[in-house]
């Protein structure tokens, strides 16, 4: 036979795994823009919670029980909105009518109407978190105790429950709180670190990284499928000066730019990256070296005729790329050389001029190209 204290020891054990396991469940969604669909979720769950810590009570000698479901229906007021919030409300108010329709059943609709105005109002008008917790806490356990000392009808209330309640309550909604935050921050961390991991900070674009994962999934594909493959890699010419004349910051306004004009004209199949400094690439699933020709000239005239603004836009600039290609299955046998025969293939286009797309077929026969 479980003593109370037991009871109440297994009620926060229960809240702190539910937290995680409802951290795990709602990963996928950002909760701090409350659509309706997460506002949904995050209510049904708050209720869900509420009802599992319901189904750990304490049992009184009264016919009312004991749990901490008023804390799951706080973390939906502090961490939801009001759809949520309604919704965990309503659950609780059912799930304990479902445990037997009583007294205790209707008191139980005052209690959490009663705490749901309580933590709206403490939660607007006390600045600091944890003071407006306790706060929170404490008037509502207030209401719980009146509530209770109604119920008894005078028979007198078991007050090492209450205050072990009170106690437990007011220490299990600060915990929950704590590792709600520590769970958001750990989350809101993983993510900003995950997305750094395979993005280019200054142009968004794939980092190194996910061009190489990018690659070997493409590469993979290509075993099963006689598809081509074609690379192209591209940089921009005479960037140096660029710098010396406006500086490296106006220089990175170029590489935004032309990061911008790259996802324009980007086929959804295509896997662009910035390789390094102001060298960029495309990788082009599903095409042959003719199509793959023409989508780097087209791209080349595209920058050619492109304005660049610099200076706070009081100066517009020109730049112009120069363009290597190469495919897989035509140009370039095997697959693990693609990559560097397009970037002799740039070499060459940049050692002919400048502004120029050249195909690795030239480099390995100029004569006849
Ligand atoms: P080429 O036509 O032969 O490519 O000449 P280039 O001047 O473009 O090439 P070079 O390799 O001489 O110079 C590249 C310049 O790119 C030098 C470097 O400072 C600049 N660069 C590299 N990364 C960045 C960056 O992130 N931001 C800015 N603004 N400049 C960068
Ligand atoms: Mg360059
Ligand atoms: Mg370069």
């Amino acid at each position: 036979m479980l003593s109370f204290y037991d009871g109440f020891f297994l009620n926060l054990c229960v809240l702190i795994a539910a937290l995680f396991v409802y951290k795990e469940l709602v990963k996928k969604s950002s909760f701090e823009i409350q659509t309706v669909s997460t506002a949904i979720i995050s209510g049904l769950l708050g209720g869900l919670l509420a009802a599992v810590l319901m189904r750990f009570n304490i049992a009184t000698s009264t016919n009312s029980i004991i749990d901490l479901r008023i804390i799951p229906f706080m973390l939906v007021i502090l961490y939801g909105n009001w759809l949520s919030t309604s919704i965990t409300a309503t659950l609780i108010i059912l799930i304990r009518f479902m445990m037997g329709v009583s007294t205790y059943a209707f008191y139980n609709i005052i209690f959490i109407l009663a705490s749901w105005v309580i933590f709206c109002f403490c939660f607007k008008k006390i600045k600091n978190r944890w003071v407006s917790i306790i706060v929170m806490l404490t008037l509502s356990n207030i209401v719980y105790t009146v509530l209770n000392i109604i119920l008894s009808e005078g028979k007198g209330l078991n007050i090492l429950l209450i205050s072990t309640y009170w106690i437990i309550c007011i220490l299990g909604g600060l915990i929950a709180v704590y590792m709600m935050d520590y769970l958001n921050e750990t989350e809101l961390i993983f993510k900003r670190n995950n997305k750094y991991a395979f993005t280019d900070p200054l142009t968004g674009l794939n980092n190194v990284r996910s061009f190489d994962l990018a690659f070997n999934k493409a590469k993979s594909k290509l075993e099963k499928s006689n598809e081509s493959i074609s690379i192209m890699i591209l940089d921009i010419d005479h960037f140096k000066q660029v710098n010396d004349t406006y500086g490296h910051l106006e220089g990175d306004l170029v590489l935004k730019k032309l990061a911008a004009i790259l996802k324009m004209s980007q086929d959804p199949k295509d896997i662009i990256s910035r390789n390094g400094g102001e060298e960029f690439s495309v990788l082009l699933n599903d095409c042959d070296h003719k199509e793959a020709y023409e989508k780097a000239d087209a791209l080349r005239k595209v920058v050619e005729n492109s304005f660049f603004a610099v200076k706070n836009g009081t100066i517009t600039i020109h730049v112009t790329i120069s363009i290597g290609i190469t495919t897989y299955n035509d140009t370039t046998i095997e697959i693990d050389q693609l990559y560097n025969h397009a970037d002799q293939a740039l070499y060459a286009a940049k050692k002919s001029g400048r502004n120029k797309v050249c195909s690795y077929s030239q480099v390995i026969d100029p004569v006849s190209n």
